[in-house]
């Protein structure tokens, strides 16, 4: 468990940067991951006061701020009616509903896990993040950035019309992921997402062949060994999620 010499909670998003720039300071999403570790910080910054726990939406974009629960998302109408059950299946292994009642998107996407559900899932819609300092800049570019002081502030979901479709495979039903993949479709562009490789997502797009793009992503992508399972297996999984992804997400089109 983590300590903190003081606790503060941010008045303004431009407190918590200010406050973040420290490097012993730390933002506290909902605490989840870092209670797994003994770090003792200097200051524990706190953002439940500046309103980032809602999930919102204009005629263009559905704003997700920092503090948004992975259950608030799971179970948010809005999201379910533009994306049918792509969040559900998303996030409805990780660890179990109290779990997801406390764990934060902010906290997901700036920890950028390989293993994240979350990362793939999301990169898979057309996102940009908001941070306190650079402003607003795509998902796929922050998620290659090294980690840094910024404050993440919200995820912008584009209401573009792409369509979705999310899978995992794991040992035990709440086990970290074996082998992520998301698949969308907008137009004539599909994207592949793969991740728990077990590296940090990657991604993929065609316009022509989806077939011989599964078999780049096979032939292509590295992927590592681990104790949940090899590269071989890994490298063989990616083919099967990504035709059952793509045969859904083509799925969701037909329905609309
Ligand atoms: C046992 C366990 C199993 C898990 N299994 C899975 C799984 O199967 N799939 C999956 O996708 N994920 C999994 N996760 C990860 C989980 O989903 C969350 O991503 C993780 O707990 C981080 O969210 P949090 O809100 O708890 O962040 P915290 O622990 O509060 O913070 C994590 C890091 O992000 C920083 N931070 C938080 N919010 C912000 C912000 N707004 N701006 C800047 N920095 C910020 C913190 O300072 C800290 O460094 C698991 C986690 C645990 C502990």
């Amino acid at each position: 468990m983590f300590s903190a010499q003081q606790y503060i909670k941010a008045t303004s998003i431009q407190q918590a940067l200010e406050l973040n720039q420290k490097r012993t300071s730390a933002i506290l999403g909902g605490g989840c991951w870092m209670r797994l570790g003994k770090k003792n910080y200097s200051t524990l910054i706190d953002l439940s006061g500046l309103g980032l726990d809602q999930i919102e939406e204009n005629d263009d974009e559905i704003s997700l701020g920092a503090m948004v629960t992975l259950r608030q998302m799971e179970t948010s109408q809005l999201l379910n009616r533009y994306f049918g059950d792509f969040f559900v299946q998303m996030l409805r292994h990780i660890v179990g509903v109290q779990f997801r009642n406390c764990a934060t998107v902010g906290g997901s996407i700036v920890s950028r896990f390989g293993f994240s559900d979350i990362l793939t899932g999301l990169l898979a819609l057309d996102c940009d993040v908001v941070l306190a300092q650079k402003g607003r800049i795509s998902l796929n570019e922050y998620a290659q950035m090294p980690y840094d002081r910024d404050v993440l502030t919200h995820i912008i979901i584009k209401k573009n019309g792409r369509c979705a479709a999310y899978e995992s495979v794991r040992n035990t039903e709440t086990d970290l992921p074996v082998l992520t993949c998301a698949v969308s479709i907008l137009e004539n562009n599909i994207r592949f997402v793969i991740g728990a490789r077990p590296q940090r997502a990657v991604i993929y797009e065609t316009s022509t062949d989806p077939e011989a793009m599964i078999q780049k992503i096979q032939e292509e992508t590295e992927f590592g060994s681990n104790m949940r399972a090899s590269k071989e297996y890994r490298r063989m999984l990616s083919g099967v999620l990504c035709h059952r992804a793509l045969e859904k997400a083509k799925e969701g089109i037909k329905c609309r």
